[in-house]
């Protein structure tokens, strides 16, 4: 007999709590978090639609930890620490075998932070994953979009372009090195401790989810700036550099997503004091547009990223 929904829920998501924040987990109507004394709570919610956001025949293992992971990148981007999440699954019939590769791919990135998954719902349709995410940051500490100021430094953290090489590769482009590029596209990390570093020095702060142009893009537009990035300066890995020269392609690490590193702007002064993994590639300014220099010609970019409705 098909397992029933609170079966699937008991067997596939339910564990012990972990983090002190949470006193009431799967089980009740709602589940209780209790914020501490000088924080605010961050809360972000991300939806994955097959045939849209990921293949019809996606490993489930890798689906779970995307899902879970380009959500804890809003956490991230925000400076905030990730303590609960909420899974809302919509899935065609109830497959046991999709369900716990699935479920082991959520929760083991989901204990790798101390995250809890609280609560959710689950119906059934065409297969459609939302998670909502809560994360504590304290008072006026979170990073937006909003303040990046003229003269700060552009930066990124990790490197740019992999994901959207692995995305490439799935579509048959061929490289003698695959793997970093796929693990990226299928498995990528939230720069959840490298928010918390950058959230006491940098202006602004925004996840790579759309590609940098995008994604700057609105840093810029919310802060009224604009910016001069420096092609040559972009953290590339030797095969996102040995796809360009093969290909001619220099726009995928600015325009291919899925990276869910930080992009963020901080003061010259402030810079110095950067002790994690990341690349100076431009400069904010006041010409209200996103400008790169590549082979020593300035070219504007159109700073729109994918849009569902157009
Ligand atoms: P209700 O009818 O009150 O909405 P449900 O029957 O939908 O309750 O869910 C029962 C419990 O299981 C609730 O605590 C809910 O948060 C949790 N839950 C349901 N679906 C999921 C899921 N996919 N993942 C985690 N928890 C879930
Ligand atoms: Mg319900």
């Amino acid at each position: 007999m098909a397992l029933s929904e609170f079966g699937l829920i008991q067997r596939f998501f339910t564990q012990p709590l972990k983090n002190s924040a949470n006193k009431l987990g799967i089980g009740d109507d709602c589940a209780l978090m209790e914020i501490p004394e000088g924080y605010q709570l961050a809360v972000t919610t991300d939806t994955m639609v097959e045939n849209v956001h990921f293949f019809k025949e996606a490993n489930p293992y890798c689906l779970g930890h995307k899902l879970l992971a380009v959500n804890l990148s809003d956490l991230a981007s925000m400076g905030a620490e990730p303590v609960a999440v909420t899974l809302a699954l919509t899935l065609p019939s109830v497959n046991e075998q999709w369900l716990a590769k699935f479920s082991k791919g959520f929760l083991t990135l989901a204990n790798k932070y101390q995250v809890d998954l609280i609560g959710g719902d689950t119906t059934q349709g065409a297969l459609t994953l939302t998670v909502q995410a809560l994360g504590l940051v304290p008072k006026n500490k979170a990073m937006t979009r909003a303040k990046a100021q003229i003269g700060d430094l552009i930066y990124v953290t990790g490197k740019i372009g992999d994901a959207g090489l692995g995305l490439k590769i799935k579509q048959g482009y061929s490289c003698e090195f695959p793997e970093q590029s796929l693990q990226q596209f299928n498995q990528p990390l939230p720069c959840i401790k490298e928010g918390l570093i950058i959230r006491e020095c940098a202006n602004a702060c925004i996840d790579i989810s759309d590609g940098i142009v995008a994604d700057l893009g609105h840093i810029l537009e919310k802060s009224n700036v604009g910016a001069l990035i420096e092609f040559s300066k972009l953290p590339l890995s030797n095969e996102v550099q040995t796809y360009i020269k093969n290909t001619g392609d220099w726009q995928l690490p600015l325009i291919a997503g899925d990276d869910y590193q930080l992009c963020f702007t901080i003061s010259p002064e402030n810079a110095k004091q950067l002790t994690i993994d990341c690349q100076q590639i431009g400069i904010i300014d006041n010409h209200k547009n996103l400008r790169v220099l590549y082979q020593e010609k300035i070219i504007t970019l159109k700073t729109q990223g994918y849009e569902h409705f157009s």
